[in-house]
């Protein structure tokens, strides 16, 4: 894997939005998993504190366990989107399986349009029928926040080095992610903000 998806892969999968078009110097910052009990509370307050907006990429089963840290997420004024009931692989799910995964987080949050799938890795069969429904968000920066032999520092580096104008920044609202994003997720919000960069929610 690489931190910015190489452009062979984007032309592979044109239907997929692994960058957004813009004239403004504007980034689309997104978490995914969760929502997660103090992980979650923990970004919404570092989002309020640098006053940007962010998307939330849900899994339906931590939906049903965590309602009150959705309505949290929505009513902070991000937004939120399907990440799959279960979380499953999709190069390891048949397509019917998958699509009906997707198909129950949805009707947990009836008005999203935008689905991302876990771990990025989604079928061109799985595609062809989800692409009618959602627009499929992939991202151009991965954090690596997840990776457990990597450093806070190194995760900020990544993300300044490689975000641009347009760039779709993925993060990881998870237990597993927070120690690596807990040292950098304001500093790093701060330094793109100093950079001139805003933060959208417009998909
Ligand atoms: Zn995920």
């Amino acid at each position: 894997m690489f931190v910015q998806t190489p452009k062979f892969i984007q032309a592979l999968f044109p239907s997929l939005i692994w960058r957004k078009e813009t004239k403004n110097k504007e980034v689309w910052l997104t978490f995914d998993d969760g929502p997660a009990p103090e992980i979650t509370p923990w970004i919404l307050a570092v989002l309020k504190k640098e006053n940007v907006k962010a998307t939330f990429f849900l899994v339906g089963e931590q939906i049903e366990q965590y309602p009150k840290l959705v309505a949290d997420i929505i009513n902070e004024g991000h937004s939120i989107a399907n990440h799959s009931y279960s979380h499953k692989n999709g190069w390891l799910t048949s397509k019917k399986k998958y699509i009906a995964d997707v198909k129950k987080c949805q009707e947990l949050m009836p008005k999203n349009s935008l689905f991302r799938p876990p771990y990025g890795k989604i079928t061109k069969a799985q595609i062809s029928v989800l692409k009618a429904k959602y627009k499929i968000i992939l991202w151009d920066v991965l954090g690596w926040d997840f990776l457990q032999n990597t450093t806070p520092e190194k995760i900020k580096k990544n993300i300044l080095n490689n975000t641009k104008a347009g760039s779709i920044i993925v993060l990881h609202n998870n237990q597993k992610s927070f120690k690596n994003l807990q040292p950098i997720l304001a500093e790093t919000i701060q330094i793109l903000k100093e950079a001139g960069f805003s933060f959208s929610v417009t998909w």
